[in-house]
């Protein structure tokens, strides 16, 4: 058995540089499929090695702004990065909405770190009320492997998203019991786990991961009631690689056509069959009644931290204010327009999220967790306007951004002077650059980074329906009903203390006085 507790992290240095982290992945036993074969080094992979150089960039960016993207690591005081930190105030949950969206701005794409930063921060206020309910000793457990995770300053991804079979059956109703991740089999050293999680963000590009509940579970479902963390590389592992949309102009050479030739994001399926996982790694194991606040917990986190998208929003408006300039109509009055329409969608978005940190609360653990009903909208607004901005940018891009030749007829010997002659925008601006940008575009909104910036704003964390479903819960319609009543002078209230809501509720937060 390869895996068991701080088997990964011993021997091995502390990773700081965006090329420790590279080293650090080589000579790893994964076994990961793509294209029908087994990929030997994903390191050296042309078609995932930006996906590694978009975390990679997680500690770069570490060294370049400490405050930003690192803290002082609580559990053994040397710096770790941002992402491995459990959030003790406000301030904390803030900055993890800063540093996201500066590694969109910076990576054009997703940086695969988030789900195992927001796993980590509801983990702990879960295991800490589960040992308080059933005397269980998670909490402690966690807070170790914890301390291991900054030990070796690793990345620790997030596995949720069980396949789920037929939708309308409990994970104990399925015909086949593999539909949602489950323990198969108990020994007295620890239990081994079975199933599959599907569109598993940067899993290869991980160390360890965090398998957890992907929604409420009943009496009867208390085998898929676990929480434990994996290696990567445990034996019974296998990954099958996601195809993105035009991911092979990675393997074609050059670096126009790709659009973003350095960064990319990574999902795959990833194939549990018995991975063992010893007891001390295990962090819930049959308390379904805490699955899903487990889910919510992590949601509420994880929702707003789709203000990653606002970085990549940024990168986007600037490819259409770029592109309009090099076409000589960056001073048309609806350009702008249509610029200022973009600005105002992404600021939407960061605003709601960034307002959702501001608004956190302590949990009984003491970690810190945002506002709920702040991260739904924040998620929401992302399933929608990354989608108008990315029409208004190819409004601003023209029909070029779908017909430009390849990079190979552009730099072809006979056609390519003739080619770069006719595709010339305004006479300072090289037609290699306004390509570049057209391509740039491309990527964003049809291509590689759109599996980021489109689809998966739309369905990562949660499709659009799950928000509405928390928003519809979180609203407080009858306080509302009240205040109208009021008004309409329907209702004399005497003492203005009675309508204040319940504990816990949306608007206590809201009128809460920040510390
Ligand atoms: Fe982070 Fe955004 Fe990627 Fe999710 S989509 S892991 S929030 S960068
Ligand atoms: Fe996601």
């Amino acid at each position: 058995m390869k895996q068991s507790e701080g088997s990964a992290v011993s021997g091995k240095t502390k990773i700081r540089t965006g090329q420790d982290y590279i080293q650090s992945l080589r000579n790893r036993d994964l076994e990961i499929y793509l294209f029908g074969e087994k990929v030997d080094e994903p390191v050296d992979h042309p078609m995932i090695r930006p996906s590694i150089n978009a975390v990679a960039k997680t500690y770069d960016l570490a060294h370049e702004a400490p405050e930003l993207a690192s803290v002082i690591s609580p559990f053994t005081g040397e710096r770790v990065s941002r992402f491995l930190h459990i959030c003790t105030d406000t301030k904390d949950l803030v900055l993890q909405n800063k540093m996201q969206r500066k590694l969109g701005q910076e990576t054009g794409t997703c940086f695969q770190r988030c789900v195992g930063m927001d796993a980590f921060n509801a983990l702990y206020s879960v295991t800490f009320e589960v040992d308080e309910k059933y005397s269980t000793i998670y909490h402690e457990r966690l807070k170790k492997f914890i301390t291991s995770m900054h030990q070796a300053n690793y990345v620790v991804g997030g596995a949720m998203t069980d396949v789920k079979g037929d939708r309308s059956l409990a994970p104990h109703q399925q015909e086949d019991p593999d539909m949602f991740v489950h323990i198969s089999r108990r020994t007295a050293e620890g239990v081994y786990i079975s199933g599959a999680k599907a569109h598993q963000t940067g899993c290869i590009n991980s160390h360890w991961m965090i398998v957890m509940p992907t929604m409420k579970l009943g009496k009867e479902d208390q085998d898929y009631a676990v929480a434990a963390a994996v290696p990567v590389d445990a034996t019974g592992i296998t990954y099958i690689y996601g195809r993105q949309s035009c991911d092979t102009r990675s393997m074609e050479g050059g670096s126009i056509d790709q659009g973003n030739s350095s960064y990319s994001g990574q999902e795959a399926m990833v194939l549990f069959e018995n991975v063992f996982v010893p007891n001390q790694l295990i962090f819930m194991d049959g308390e379904y009644d805490f699955a899903s606040m487990l889910v919510e917990r992590f949601t509420t986190y994880h929702r707003r931290s789709y203000v990653c998208k606002s970085g990549v929003g940024d990168a986007l408006i600037g490819a259409a204010a770029s592109i309009a300039e090099y076409n000589g109509v960056d001073g048309a009055s609806h350009i702008k327009d249509k610029l200022v329409q973009m600005t105002h969608l992404n600021e939407t978005i960061y605003g709601t999220g960034i307002a959702s940190s501001y608004q956190g609360y302590a949990t009984k653990s003491g970690a810190f967790i945002c506002d709920p009903m702040l991260s739904n909208v924040c998620k929401h607004h992302v399933t929608k306007f990354p989608y108008e901005i990315s029409r208004l940018s190819q409004d601003l891009a023209g029909g070029l951004v779908v017909t430009l030749p390849s990079e190979k007829e552009i730099n072809h010997p006979e056609i390519g002077a003739l080619l770069k002659k006719y595709l010339q925008g305004k006479k300072e601006i090289p037609t290699e650059h306004r390509i570049r940008i057209l391509r740039l575009i491309e990527n964003m909104t049809l291509g590689r980074n759109a599996v980021g910036y489109l689809t998966e704003s739309l369905h990562g964390a949660g499709s659009p329906q799950a928000q509405r479903i928390l928003i519809g819960r979180l609203m407080q319609l009858e306080y509302k009903k009240r205040l109208a009543r009021i008004l309409a002078g329907i209702e004399v209230v005497e003492d203005k203390t009675a309508i204040v809501q319940e504990l816990g509720s949306y608007f206590e937060r809201v009128f809460k006085i920040p510390d």
